[in-house]
């Protein structure tokens, strides 16, 4: 069985007392409303996760995600934090190659294979963003693009190691735009990407792993989203900042 997963990318956003009330905030409605064996992962700026840590104690479904790391292993990097720092205080989870910083960082799939490498020895397991523009799916062999983005990031691991990855499918056109690709869209994505895991690792160890949708999930379109049986969750930008609608979209899963 997949493990169902929404996790909460809260990019950088929320103040110090805001991002303990959102969390303390899905932490009582989880409890009360969501069944079910689904995780949730929220990603707040890395400045609040070891505050936030004491707030999902008691909620085992609940887990924390920075939204980077390094890939250098500690040393003269003004800035930067470690995968060695984020074990040092109980972090699960780390995004790698989110959109916005394949864009704004310059991060290519090679540096990421570095950081999927360096979070997976210090036991963080790399949730995996991978996308295309608007311009690549119309334009390109979009998912020969999004498989390649998976090759070159990640097909050095083991099958072992691969099953500790998340993969995310964000097509970039569709994040923070308020545009949310079709159920069908996403769907052709997510089977071409089992294939191709398939294809390397085998049939079984495509079949266990996860393999999440975002781009401006909201409560409306995650049913139908989620209901797609290749679609093993979310991960959420804009909608995660809000109590109720996240906890929606949780429910939804
Ligand atoms: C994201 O940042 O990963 C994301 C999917 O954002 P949004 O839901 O706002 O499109």
């Amino acid at each position: 069985m997949r493990k169902k997963i929404v996790a909460g990318n809260w990019k950088m956003n929320k103040l110090a007392d805001e991002a303990v009330a959102l969390t303390s905030e899905l932490v009582n409605m989880a409890n009360d409303e969501v069944k079910g064996d689904v995780k949730v992962i929220l990603c707040p700026p890395a400045i609040y996760l070891t505050t936030l840590k004491k707030y999902i104690e008691e909620s085992p479904n609940f887990a924390l995600a920075a939204q980077n790391c390094s890939d250098k292993v500690s040393g003269a990097f003004t800035g930067e934090i470690s995968a060695a720092m984020l074990q040092s205080i109980g972090i699960e989870y780390v995004l790698v190659g989110h959109s916005e910083r394949r864009q704004y960082f310059n991060e290519s799939n090679e540096l990421l294979a570095a950081k999927v490498n360096i979070a997976l020895e210090y036991g963080i397991s790399p949730i995996f963003c991978c996308g295309e523009s608007l311009d690549q799916r119309q334009n390109e062999d979009y998912i020969g693009f999004v498989k390649n983005q998976i090759t070159e990031s990640l097909f050095h691991l083991s099958a072992e190691q691969l099953l500790s990855v998340v993969i995310a499918y964000e097509p970039i056109w569709a994040i923070g735009t308020g545009l949310t690709a079709s159920a069908e869209q996403a769907q052709e994505m997510h089977a071409a990407l089992r294939a191709h895991i398939a294809a390397k690792y085998g049939a079984e160890t495509a079949e266990e792993i996860s393999i999440l949708y975002g781009g401006s999930v909201t409560a409306a379109s995650a049913d139908e989203l989620f209901a797609s049986p290749d679609i093993d969750g979310g991960l959420v930008g804009g909608a995660s900042l809000k109590s109720r609608e996240f906890t929606n979209i949780i429910k939804a899963r």
